[in-house]
């Protein structure tokens, strides 16, 4: 038996109205994800528990099928584990964003999706002006970089450190950003950095290229989604597969090194409208090839959309999705002949008119060789609703997905 999960990264919604109040799930096509929900079980997952805010670190982590209350410190060291970073006890790992804030106020939290070259170049000189003195810099993706904050230099412990109450950046999208400044004890040392970073960014050449471009320039560094070191127990002991994934995201594959995944690289994968989707759903059937029995493929670019507000893209990234990863993964599956079990399931809603993350259960869909059917037809939230199955604690999905098949 293999196992394949599709996670189109908050492809839930709420009704639109520039879709005349449907939500993108019900405005796409998307015939192999309702072939799932029709020949399988549907349901509701709880993958935000209650006091967490809902982030992707959070939601992907239930997908994984681990307890964020027991596993989850932060959302940066999960990124640090994906770059292969490891946290003393005395350092804490924050997100640090290359964003756009114009006149005090949030416009951009990715600086038009800065390209990675550009970026590099802005932390590079960031590096050499601001680093050192507790903090580390590292360069990540486009606008996902990471700082390593020393506590003993900010003179408080790594739990204090860890507390600081910083603001996700596309969570105020459009809001002045005064009131959204780091704040708590030792946060005097990061509102410095990302004070100081506003003259460094501002006089930088490729800044006033981008901004001669039309772009948006990339004015400041902004810190969030922080946390102390964190471990987690390997996927093959825990669910006794070998187990592999793919993402263009540094958290989603900095789970997936933590839980032991392989994490497979293919090539052409962006995290946006323009990634290689038909590469990961043929990379992902090779890995089953190649003995893995199980897979989890990533999409963010449904989740984009949603940040950008943009309800129409959201239907194209979902019918994308569905034709060139879950489609095409269906057909390998099928072809191989060997049973299977396929889930469907994001890691959270994205509410496209707030442009923000929901902590409210996802719907899921699993279709499993030989497996249970339920009268569920289609895999959008309204249909989903005809199904009783919810997991309050949504880490649980897991261990229930593996079993599937034989589940009678
Ligand atoms: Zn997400």
């Amino acid at each position: 038996m293999k196992y394949v999960v599709v996670l189109p990264d908050g492809v839930s919604d709420v009704p639109l109205k520039e879709l005349g109040g449907k939500t993108p799930l019900e405005a796409a096509k998307h015939p192999n994800m309702d072939w799932i929900a029709r020949e399988g079980i549907t349901g509701w997952a709880r993958t935000i528990p209650p006091g967490f805010a809902p982030g992707s670190d959070v939601g992907c982590m239930s997908v994984f099928g681990y307890d964020p209350r027991r596993y989850h410190t932060g959302r940066a060291p999960l990124e640090a584990a994906a770059q292969g970073i490891v946290l003393t006890d005395s350092q804490v790992a924050f997100r640090c964003n290359t964003l756009t804030v114009e006149h005090g106020v949030m416009i951009d939290h990715s600086a038009d999706h800065i390209k990675t070259e550009d970026s590099a170049q802005l932390m590079k000189t960031v590096s050499e002006r601001l680093g050192g003195n507790g903090v580390q810099f590292h360069a990540g993706v486009s606008y996902r970089h990471l700082a390593i904050v020393s506590s003993d230099e900010c003179r408080v412990t790594s739990e204090e450190l860890a507390k600081i109450e910083c603001t996700p950046p596309h969570d105020i999208l459009g809001k002045p950003i005064d009131g959204y400044l780091p704040k708590g004890p030792g946060s005097d040392v990061l509102r410095r950095v990302m004070q100081e970073s506003v003259a460094i960014l501002e006089a930088h050449p490729v800044n006033r290229r981008r901004a001669a471009g039309g772009q948006h320039a990339a004015t400041m560094l902004w810190f969030w989604g922080q946390g102390t070191a964190t471990a987690l127990p390997a996927f093959q002991q825990v669910y006794g597969k070998r187990g592999a994934c793919i993402s263009a995201v540094d958290i989603v594959r900095g789970i997936g090194r933590l839980a032991g995944l392989e994490i497979l690289q293919v090539p052409g994968i962006t995290g946006y409208f323009d990634t290689n989707y038909t590469g990961k759903a043929a990379y992902a059937l090779k890995a089953l090839d190649d003995g893995f029995d199980f897979v989890l493929v990533h999409v963010e670019s449904t989740d984009e959309a949603g940040h950008m507000g943009d309800a129409k893209k959201k239907v194209q990234a979902i019918e994308d999705v569905d034709r060139l990863v879950a489609g095409a993964l269906l057909e390998g599956l099928t072809r191989r002949g060997e049973p299977f079990g396929i889930m469907v399931v994001p890691d959270h809603p994205t509410d496209t008119t707030r442009r923000t993350h929901i902590p409210e259960p996802v719907p899921f869909a699993v279709y499993a060789t030989n497996g249970a059917k339920d009268a569920v037809a289609a895999y959008t939230e309204s249909a989903v609703k005809g199904s009783s199955l919810r997991f309050e604690e949504g880490h649980q999905l897991m261990s229930r997905f593996l079993g599937w098949g034989q589940t009678p």
